[in-house]
């Protein structure tokens, strides 16, 4: 049985000492804990510093210690290992265990920056002829020495900062990290985790509640052991914590004024095997929505059959007001440099100073509260749409997730250009998130080959049927990208929906040769199998009243009875009405136009609220994708079309299929 470790963030409120039953409230609590943390904090930047040098970092790199022995995998015995000592300010008491955190902490920044390293390494070897474009040759040269699993927005950052790096030293290119970068900032925080009982204890003390007991100075810099007293931190769990869940040792910080509590939790999950899937979701990321998805099974013959039912996530609305605000972030951004520049060139003498500081201030709180509200949508978009997807998966009974590999799909870049509106780093936490939340359901996750997903006919099959994009189903002559058309068999879908069907199929096809990732447990199909996709029609249950016809042995469709069959009399004329005549304006109208007054608009609800953009409907008719607009799918955005989750019986006689589980369950 293996365990799923996720983070849950709680707040300690107050704390009682130990030895005197004194309540400590939230401020003087705050400050205790800043005390520590920044004891902390400044061993760990001190210690980063010092070792910011290729050959210290060579010497972690090189994974064995001082003794000729490897380093054990916890960060603060690697640190001791390689003796890398810390120089406490003098004067200031401290047990050795905080010492112990403050490397911990330093050995995962500096663990962190190896694999930047790396990177880096790796693009200066293989450097492009033109860092703008990589021809094909280059990629494969540079996928090559690069580690698995490096998404193409990291390549295309890296790539930018080494070429303002040769810009800035006269074509040189640099020779390692550390004069690349300087060594990265150190959070005030202290990794409770490398401690043990003589500085922490945890302890769980109801379903929803746990006491975490730690070792507080009392003062900034405390002198000697009396300076440090046990402090009991009653901690109340959210609700997403299960009564079974183990609790780890968290770490501690303070933001805005409050005691945080980053509290890691594992929880038993079962297995989700690699192979023997026969119910599967295939899911692309669209060039019309976010996600748009199919479900399949594998028959005994070895065909998949999809159930016939595009499921798609729509999140143009939220996807145009994060392209709005990433706008408004650059334009801050840019402000921000130039009064930079400006503050650069003056001296806090000048009488401008003052006002220049005090608007850079403005500008960067903004730019800060922007950046924060990008990241903070970002992730709400990923996690809704990740939890559509697995309630569809659930719903369907299928045990296996295929989504397209992110590496092999931007490394192409043809289709990221494309929809530049969504970017790499939201795809990659929907797929982080669609792997934490299937890991709970023991469903598998893997991810096939992106290339030619979106080029060949789903139906056809075999890999040489070129689908044609058109841009409507009523305008298969001309060239688009929105719909599909297959010349050969006529295939006429949603172009994101052929894809998901051709990623089903390559999933359910080359299952065979998934490969796991023996450190992250991922699992990869790289091989491309090809086959067609049929799809089944769901055998409609007969009405109540197609039943009731039968047994009754009547007609389900009896004519009205005929009152007035024979023509014996004129048709009456319709009945005409005076014309409407709108009081206030004395306007005539035609006697076609009903007569409607217009609503006077509701009030405001709140001051300085903008339109949140282009509602879904206008750029995608709800005749055409089916999709529903109900508040009740809980997709967590007012502006998100998604299909419904819908648990369908059977649509084809495959294998007997689990029993969904109820609509309240799945939708939690
Ligand atoms: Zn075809």
């Amino acid at each position: 049985m293996s365990r799923l470790t996720a983070t849950a963030t709680c707040t300690a409120h107050r704390a009682i000492v130990e030895q005197t039953g004194q309540v400590v409230p939230q401020p003087l609590l705050a400050e205790r804990v800043a005390w520590l943390t920044g004891l902390a904090r400044e061993l760990t930047a001190d210690l980063v510093a010092g070792r910011w040098s290729a050959a210290d970092l060579d010497a972690l790199a090189s994974g064995v210690g001082l003794d000729g022995c490897a380093l054990p995998a916890k960060g603060w015995m690697a640190v001791r290992r390689l003796g890398w000592g810390l120089s406490p300010a003098a004067g200031v008491h401290m047990c050795d265990r905080v010492a112990r955190c403050a490397q911990e902490q330093a050995a995962r920044l500096l663990r962190l920056v190896l694999h930047r390293r790396e990177l880096v390494a790796a693009i200066v070897a293989t450097w492009p002829r033109e860092p703008g474009k990589r021809t094909d040759a280059e990629w494969n040269a540079l996928r090559a020495v690069l580690p698995d699993g490096v998404g193409t927005a990291e390549i295309r950052n890296r790539t930018r900062q080494i070429r303002a790096y040769r810009d800035a030293h006269d074509g040189m290119l640099p020779a390692d990290l550390t004069q690349l970068e300087e060594p990265p900032a150190c959070a005030a925080q202290i990794v409770l985790a490398a401690a043990d009982r003589q500085l922490a204890t945890l302890e769980r003390t109801g379903e929803h509640g746990a006491r975490l007991r730690v070792k507080l100075p009392l003062t900034a810099s405390p002198a000697s052991a009396k300076d440090w007293a046990w402090h009991l931190l009653p901690i109340t769990l959210p609700p997403t914590v299960p009564a079974e869940a183990k609790l780890c040792t968290p770490t501690l910080r303070v933001a805005k004024g409050r005691v945080r509590v980053d509290l890691p939790f594992q929880i038993p999950i079962g297995f989700a095997p690699a192979t023997g899937h026969v119910i599967g979701c295939g899911f692309d990321w669209g060039l019309n929505s976010l996600l748009t998805g199919t479900v399949g099974h594998l028959t005994a013959e070895g065909r998949v059959v999809s159930d016939g039912r595009p499921l798609a996530y729509d999140a143009s609305g939220v996807s145009a007001k994060l392209h709005r605000l990433r706008a408004e972030r650059e334009h801050l951004a840019a402000k921000r440099k130039h009064q930079e520049r400006l503050l650069a060139g003056i001296t806090p003498a000048d009488p401008r100073f003052a006002e220049l500081a005090a608007a850079y201030e403005v500008i960067s709180v903004e730019h800060e509260r922007l950046c924060a509200r990008i990241r903070h949508l970002n992730k709400a978009l990923a996690w809704s749409a990740a939890r559509w997807a697995l309630d569809q998966a659930l719903a369907a009974g299928a045990t296996v997730i295929y989504v397209e590999d992110l590496a092999t799909l931007e490394a192409r870049g043809r289709r990221g250009r494309a929809n530049a509106r969504l970017s790499g780093q939201v795809r990659g936490q929907v797929v982080e998130a669609i792997r934490h939340l299937a890991a709970k359901h023991s469903i598998a996750v893997v991810t096939v080959p992106a290339r030619g997903t979106s080029k060949y006919c789903p139906r056809c099959g075999d890999g040489t049927s070129l689908l044609r994009h058109c841009p409507a189903p009523d305008r298969l002559a001309e060239r688009g990208w929105a719909w599909a058309h297959c010349p050969a068999c006529g295939l006429s879908c949603d172009r994101d929906w052929a894809a998901a069907e051709r990623i089903l199929a390559r999933g359910l096809l080359g299952q065979q040769a998934t490969r796991t990732d023996r450190t992250t447990g991922t699992r990869t199909i790289r091989q491309v199998v090809e086959g067609n996709v049929a799809r089944a029609r769901r055998a409609r249950k007969a009405t109540r009243a197609a039943r009731r016809a039968r047994r009754t042995r009547t007609d389900l469709h009896p004519r009205p009875a005929a009152r007035d069959r024979a023509k014996n009399r004129p048709t009456p004329k319709r009945p005409t009405s005076t014309p409407n005549r709108h009081a206030a304006n004395n306007v005539t109208t035609s006697s076609r136009v009903p007569d409607r007054r217009t609503v006077p608009a509701p009030p405001p609800t709140r001051g300085g609220q903008r339109p949140a953009g282009q509602a879904p409907q206008t750029t995608r008719p709800a005749e055409r994708t089916g999709l529903v607009r109900d508040p009740h799918q809980r997709t967590g955005f007012h502006r998100v079309a998604a299909t419904p989750v819908l648990p369908l019986g059977d649509y084809a006689d495959g294998p007997p299929r689990p029993r969904p589980p109820d609509l309240p369950e799945i939708l939690r």
